[in-house]
């Protein structure tokens, strides 16, 4: 039974609630079926991370039921909601926070545009503002993996470091997206889902036209740094 102090309770409880309530994002915006897909925050200054539980129902998420682990990825027992079992892409979740400091969100889906792209192989070419803002290039392609250890995790660091874009393809599988917190990596889901399809859609009829790679600095460093949508980012290693 591990024992927290009444302020990383506090703290545990609010990444809990936040987790929580994200998951209906993933929802709302239509990027997962049944019970797949998954949210997890990690815990500020404790080597901890909130993450959903395996096989429960959208609906029936609580601050209550998501799952308390370490940075190995074991539930914290005696927790709220450790009966039952994390999110099966628990391991990944966990490489990614042990390997990758500044992270504190990850999430995973199979939305249907970015899994398409995934299914091929290929990167998202930058062609339209809108992703240079959010992803400052390519969407790029991480290595296939089979679920069960550390591969898939391996494979999101390794293509996300030194890498600007907050989102990996893991080929013939889908993508993974990290933020400097749960929310900012499930906006660069949804952000993601909607490249994807738009680009997808752009392609149906003809070649996009490339944007030059000042133009993706400029937009980059505006929407990161001057428009505000979120925290500055070194270049070259957003996270
Ligand atoms: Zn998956």
């Amino acid at each position: 039974m591990s024992t927290f102090t009444a302020r990383e309770e506090e703290t545990i409880s609010r990444i809990r609630q936040e987790v929580a309530d994200l998951h209906a994002e993933l929802v709302r915006y239509g990027l997962v079926v049944w019970t797949g897909g998954n949210v997890s925050g990690r815990v500020p200054g404790m080597d901890l991370f909130v993450i959903k539980p395996s096989g429960v129902d959208y609906d029936k998420l609580s601050p209550e039921n998501q799952i308390l682990c370490d940075l190995d990825g074991n539930v914290i027992p005696g927790t709220a909601g450790s009966e039952r079992s994390p999110s099966s892409d628990t391991a990944a979740h966990a490489y990614v926070y042990r390997n990758m400091p500044r992270v504190g969100g990850v999430v995973h889906t199979h939305s249907t545009y970015a899994t398409a792209w995934a299914a091929r192989g290929e990167a998202i070419p930058c062609v339209i503002t809108a992703m240079a803002d959010e992803f400052g290039g390519e969407v790029p392609v991480g290595p296939f993996a089979i679920i069960g250890d550390d591969s898939i995790g391996r494979g999101i660091v390794e293509t996300l470091t030194g890498h600007r874009s907050r989102a990996v393809l893991m080929k013939s599988h889908g993508p993974f997206t990290i933020g400097k917190d749960a929310r900012d990596a499930v906006k660069a889901a949804v952000m993601l889902e909607d490249v994807a399809r738009t680009i997808h859609i752009a392609r149906q009829l003809g070649e996009p036209l490339t944007i030059g790679q000042p133009h993706i600095e400029s937009l980059f460093d505006r929407y990161q740094n001057v428009y505000g949508q979120s925290t500055p980012a070194p270049k070259g290693a957003a996270l």
